[in-house]
């Protein structure tokens, strides 16, 4: 399948009066045209920074690390000038945050917020065109009576409504990729799932690549094609909805999972937590970064760096576990089995 991004040996550090905060520890992957990419982990995993350096968006004392590359459709962008960011920005990408209260502008009306980022970018288009482009996209978005809300401000719309009109900005330049960074976090379930949903719509209408960042499994279940799992500013494990959801081979995987809530699960009450906190980036543990935490660690976890296995062609896991010589006895996990 084609691939409209590759990111290589991508590594972002912050550098701090405490130390170098290592962010983001060589990831690689890659996201294919049309299809749903999912960021999955929790917060300081380095999820969100590996995003914002996808579209030049890291900031001092933030720096991409000259052995990074990040290739969208063939071109190399690292090396990017500001101007080019910014073009490449809305015209090829975009991105949606969590809060459209603190995204969008609250002194601005909705149809001018939507045109502002058209108009940056389409610069032949009539006045009359881009009114009409900016009402088309809000009503793809499904907002009831979206003339009227063309003049509203921010605060007159609820999250939900926020939220659309957000993504209606991200998407009236149809870019080819959209990153969503989690865009449902503020919503409650219902709208979420809404949320969700339009995002599906329009990637089926207008074809773009979704990658899609979340601390929850549960939001990206349906959605994503392939799940990225990060702990600690690396890939822990990656592969299809099914592969994770179904065979993960990963213990931290495993807890995520079983922090999702359940409405199948009649005997589950209590959500489980990981216990513990993520390590100290400025002093990345020598071995396995989630080593302290995991109830399966072996003397090697702490000493070495765990090699990556790949199960399949979509599935890869970075444990010592799935060492030949390892003890897998007890472990809940661990099928292989379709
Ligand atoms: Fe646990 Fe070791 Fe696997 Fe790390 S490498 S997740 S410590 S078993």
């Amino acid at each position: 399948m084609e691939k409209l991004l590759e990111v290589e040996n991508l590594s972002v550090s912050y550098f701090t009066y405490a130390g170098e905060v290592q962010s983001v520890r060589g990831i690689s992957f890659d996201v294919k045209k049309g299809k749903t990419t999912a960021l999955v982990g929790e917060s300081g995993c380095g999820k969100s920074v590996t995003a914002k350096s996808l579209i030049g968006l890291i900031e001092k004392p933030g720096k991409v690390k000259p052995e990074s590359k990040i290739i969208y459709q063939g071109k190399e962008l690292t090396g990017y000038t500001e101007k080019e960011w910014n073009t490449f920005r809305g015209k090829e990408c975009s991105m949606v945050f969590q809060d459209a209260l603190v995204s969008l502008n609250p002194t601005m009306k909705v149809g001018k917020q939507i045109a502002e980022n058209l108009k940056n970018h389409e610069s032949s288009l009539s006045k009359e065109e881009i009114y009409q482009k900016s009402l088309e996209m809000l009503k793809q978005t499904g907002v009831p009576d979206p003339e009227g809300c063309m003049n509203k401000y921010p605060h007159e719309l609820s999250g939900g409504m926020r939220q659309r009109v957000m993504i209606a900005c991200a998407m009236v330049t149809h870019p080819q990729l959209l990153i969503a960074d989690e865009p449902t976090t503020a919503l409650d379930v219902t709208i979420q799932a809404q949320i969700i949903a339009l995002m599906e719509e329009l990637q089926e209408k207008l074809g773009m690549s979704i990658i899609i960042i979340t601390h929850d499994l549960g939001v990206v279940a349906d959605m994503a094609d392939e799940i990225i799992v990060m702990y600690a500013g690396e890939i822990v494990e990656r592969g299809t909805a099914r592969d994770i959801f179904y065979h993960q081979q990963h213990p931290y995987t495993w807890a995520l999972l079983q922090s999702v809530p359940r409405i199948d699960d009649e005997d589950k009450t209590i959500l489980n937590t990981i216990e513990g906190n993520i390590p100290d980036m400025i002093y990345p543990p020598k071995g396995c970064s989630f080593c302290t935490r995991c109830p399966y660690a072996m003397k090697i976890c702490e000493e070495e760096k765990p090699k990556v296995t790949h199960i399949t062609d979509e599935h890869s896991v970075a444990c010592w576990l799935m060492d030949p010589r390892a003890d897998r006895s007890g472990v809940p996990f661990g099928r292989t089995d379709a």
